[in-house]
């Protein structure tokens, strides 16, 4: 099978490792792609937000199945490009990547479906905005309505905060504060059949003991010791089985990879959001536990017969990864610095690029590098990957240092 992976993150180079390790893979390309993928792939020029020069890049290499790594892409309308071409696409068509690209249509699918969620308002107008905040109370949730990498969202006790956040983006959703311990959820569909990958959590806060601003994600690790072992079972039921079904009713069905961010309350979980790709970095800690060979998955998928794939094979043990960020991240970060020791297995890199002229590896980004490791256990594992990052060398560079603690040392807890 020849591949082309769309994208150039973290998660990319995740799904490259994957990718290049499927024996049915003969030939691996990726675009644009970054200097850790290099190493495993072709890499091609392309801009992957333009579904033509995708598409046509599909073409040409005469590929036979395209992964489309980021959301961007997604809402963009690059699968449709590329199935139009009559070539295999995992990843969903641009009208139902909405369901990550618009928070009031996910709310609105979630809604019909009867999932649950947080209840909220979509709100464009100081009045209502002051109106939803006020029934809701502190903490006030405020969700930028479009695409925001994961930092649309301010949760915030500080009403004015909440107020301006509101005003700058101009249609918002706000929505009531689900308080307890948040789980990624990652499901393979056609559309139709849905295959779930292990739960995972990710730590979105910058700082140590979930501080400061939300970030794209600085860590994560599965599987996670502490939650209910009908978990998966209950979420497909409520949450995926009805969503996907809603969103084949309104002739929009999704296939590619529909990511649940639910938070464990004590009434039960609740969805957060729905993205319509792989999470990063959750993809890094996921995968490295899949033993299934990854690419033949994607295809079963892009191709509507995920229900005739054979049940998913994972290895024992746990996964961790800690992300290395740029000074200045997640506001404007520094980049240009050299990075070193980015070399070893399990250093996945994210915001890395090679300098014009002496091809240095410089970081190019705010999240730079991940340290993904795996190991017997979540403590084995979170010590091998904080081993990985003490390895690394880039000059001011942040990360946090509570990766796993709390759920190595069983102090992660449900309310209620
Ligand atoms: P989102 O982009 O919707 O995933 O939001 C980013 C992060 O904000 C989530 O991972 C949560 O940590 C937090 N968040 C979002 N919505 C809520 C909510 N209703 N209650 C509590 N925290 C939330």
């Amino acid at each position: 099978m020849r591949v082309l992976l769309v994208g150039g993150g973290g998660r990319e180079h995740a799904l490259a490792l994957g990718l290049a390790s499927d024996p049915a893979v003969t030939q691996l390309i990726a675009a644009p792609g970054n200097p850790g993928i290099a190493e495993v792939a072709e890499l091609r020029a392309v801009e992957p937000t333009d579904p033509v020069a995708v598409a046509a890049l599909a073409v040409e290499t005469g590929v036979d199945l395209v992964v489309v790594g980021p959301e961007a892409p997604l809402v963009a309308g690059v699968a449709d490009a590329v199935r139009a071409k009559g070539i295999a696409v995992f990843g969903p068509s641009g009208e139902a990547a909405r369901l990550e690209g618009s928070k009031a249509f996910a709310k609105d699918v979630m809604t019909a479906a009867g999932v649950p969620t947080a209840r909220a308002y979509t709100c464009t107008d100081p009045e209502s905005v002051a109106r939803a905040l006020d029934e809701f109370g502190a903490p006030y949730v405020v969700k930028n309505d479009g695409l925001a990498a994961g930092k649309g969202v301010v949760v915030t006790d500080d009403r004015a905060l909440a107020e301006d956040h509101a005003r700058e983006c101009g249609r918002v959703v706000i929505e009531e504060y689900l308080a307890g311990p948040e789980v990624s959820l990652f499901v393979v569909t056609d559309g139709e059949a849905a295959v779930p990958l292990l739960p995972a959590q990710d730590f979105k806060r910058i700082g140590d003991g979930d501080t400061g601003p939300n970030t794209g994600g600085m860590g994560a690790y599965a599987p996670l010791p502490w939650a209910p072992s009908d978990l998966v079972d209950e979420v497909m039921r409520d949450v995926v089985h009805p969503t996907l079904a809603e969103l084949r009713r309104r002739g929009v069905p999704f296939s590619g990879l529909l990511y649940v961010g639910l938070a464990m309350t004590a009434n039960g979980p609740r969805v957060i959001e729905f993205n319509a790709r792989f999470g990063d970095p959750e993809t890094q800690v996921v995968l490295a536990l899949l033993e299934t060979p990854l690419a033949g998955l994607l295809h079963a998928s892009a191709t509507g017969t995920l229900v005739e794939h054979p049940p998913l094979r994972w290895r024992d043990g746990a996964a961790v990864t800690v992300v290395v960020a740029s000074p200045g991240y997640p506001g404007t970060p520094r980049t240009g610095d050299v990075i070193t020791g980015a070399d070893r297995p399990g250093v996945i890199h994210a915001g890395t690029a090679r300098r014009a002229g002496d091809g240095e590896l410089v970081s190019a980004g705010g999240r730079v590098l991940s340290a993904t490791a795996t190991g017997p256990d979540l403590a084995a594992a979170r010590d091998a990957a904080y081993e990985l990052v003490r390895g690394i060398g880039l000059a001011g560079s942040q990360h946090r240092t509570d990766i796993a603690a709390a759920a190595a040392d069983g102090q992660v807890e449900i309310p209620g």
